[in-house]
């Protein structure tokens, strides 16, 4: 193509340019153009270096292109990458009985994307249902809860309550219900239906805008789900893999859920790979031919994940986030408090954080503070209007920290709305 082929692309504008006429408009970056990363920094094409606070919603806990995970990924790409699960390869096993030590789990199903895993865990849950549980064919349900975000298929926009998600996307699939987050009894009288088969929740609803819920609602949600002989499935694609301040989020709350999805930090977001892990009574209702993926535990997947994981065990990633977690919120709060006229709280745990600005939802205000914050090395961005979510590299240290807490003062001392 003459445009690619004879004309060097090099600044921002021109590379922004091509990205809104060539790609679908599916998302509104900020614009900053990025060429490299490293650890907790990133540089945009015109060499300039910011910090990370989005982590690519996660994914990247490990720190950009740690050199272990580089390391794994280059040294398996030379041996081999994919073939395919018509055949066995010579790290799916060793991975396998890895990650299900790790988690403690009988059995993974390895699959790529965030949104694949959790289709796989419904589909896992209503084989359960009617294998296990019994109950009649087509009527299994699974709960989920109001501003859920379990990614983009059609079965998952089916159960989302974002308009923007779910609009002109129908029609929808049935066997859903979805009822208020952190509402207990909602759940209690939900769970009424025999014909329940799962109840499907984030520990923490980072999309939504970081919203923690009560301290007792994982934890009795889990009680009432076994009560009722229902599969608690954790979707903790987001705010697992040390993100929270622990291995888990679940852990926060000692609960172990009946299925777990996992993805994003899975490979340290050098490559897609992602997990759903359950113990034998469920997982071994699957039998071949009724699920798979031609991707689904590569050798390079393979290999990568289990560096991603040694990497957050032996880095110490969630006593990290724990720890610098406290310390920003701490510095958060003290700017809520000095401006109440722009800021409103602040919420999160481990660094999986968020500042709510006080204004409306369909303000431009997080969305302008998020300029600035760009143009003074820091890269952030609004989950839904006025919401921030901060979400470094885990591997970020005390002093980093302490001067992104600068960068984010200076910016939001001297805002104005
Ligand atoms: N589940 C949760 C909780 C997420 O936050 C996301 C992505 O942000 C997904 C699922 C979907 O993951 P992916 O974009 O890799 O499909």
């Amino acid at each position: 193509m003459e445009v690619l082929t004879n004309h060097p692309v090099k600044g921002s504008a021109e590379l922004i340019e091509f990205e809104d006429r060539y790609n679908a408009h599916n998302y509104h970056p900020l614009p900053v153009v990025l060429e490299r990363g490293r650890g907790v920094y990133l540089w945009d094409v015109e060499g300039k270096r910011y910090y990370d606070f989005l982590s690519a919603y996660s994914a990247v806990n490990q720190g950009h292109c740690h050199p272990r995970l580089i390391n794994a990924l280059t040294e398996q790409a030379q041996k081999l990458t994919l073939t395919s699960r018509a055949f066995y390869n010579n790290l799916l096993g060793e991975y396998a009985a890895f990650i299900c030590q790790y988690f403690n789990y009988d059995r993974v199903l390895p699959i790529n994307t965030g949104v694949e895993a959790v289709e796989s865990a419904l589909k896992l849950c209503r084989k359960w249902a009617y294998q296990v549980k019994g109950l009649d064919q087509d009527k299994a349900k699974i709960i989920f809860v109001e501003g859920n975000f379990h990614g983009r298929t059609l079965a998952v926009v089916s159960a989302s309550t974002d308009p923007v998600a779910r609009r002109e996307f129908g029609p929808y699939m049935d066997g859903f219900e979805v009822i208020p987050y952190n509402d207990l009894p909602a759940l209690e009288k939900a769970l009424e239906d025999p014909n329940v088969a799962g109840l499907i929740v984030e520990p923490i609803q980072g999309e939504a805008g970081v919203y923690v819920p009560d301290e007792n609602y994982i934890p009795e949600a889990y009680r009432m789900c076994k009560e009722h002989h229902v599969l608690f499935i954790a979707d903790e694609v987001q705010t697992g893999i040390a993100r929270t301040g622990k291995l888990l989020c679940c852990d926060h709350y000692g609960v172990k859920p009946d299925i777990l999805v996992l993805g994003k930090a899975l490979s340290g977001g050098v490559i897609p790979v992602s997990a759903v892990l359950a113990n034998n009574e469920i997982m071994g209702t699957l039998k071949p031919g009724e699920h798979g993926s031609t991707f689904g535990g590569n050798p390079l997947a393979c290999a990568v994940a289990m560096e991603a994981l040694k990497v957050v065990t032996e880095e110490n990633l969630a006593e990290n986030a724990e720890m610098l977690g406290q310390i920003f919120r701490t510095r958060m709060e003290d700017l809520v408090a000095k401006r109440p006229d722009l800021l409103l709280k602040v919420r999160g745990k481990g660094l999986l954080n968020a500042v709510v600005i006080n204004d409306s939802e369909d303000s431009d205000t997080a969305w302008n503070i998020c300029i600035e914050l760009a143009n003074n090395g820091l890269l952030a961005k609004p989950t839904h209007g006025n919401i921030i979510r901060f979400a470094p590299p885990l591997v970020m240290n005390h002093s980093q920290i302490e001067e992104c807490c600068d960068i984010i003062e200076r910016v939001l001392l001297g805002f104005e709305k």
